[in-house]
């Protein structure tokens, strides 16, 4: 599997917490916390896919 630590898409601080993601349309995004989410999400709407209702 692939483990590789990633760091958070908006500050570059390593990910310590995992399950911060968005999917968007140049891949999924990942954050170290819900505030780095949230703003990531506010500056890039447009590029965020909706999540498909199963
Ligand atoms: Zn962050």
């Amino acid at each position: 599997m692939n483990t590789e630590p990633r760091n958070c898409d908006l500050c570059q601080l390593p990910i310590e917490v995992p399950g911060y993601e968005l999917k968007t349309v140049s891949g999924v995004k990942q954050f170290c916390c819900e505030g780095c989410q949230g703003i990531w999400q506010m500056l890039h709407e447009d590029e965020i896919l909706k999540e498909e209702p199963s």
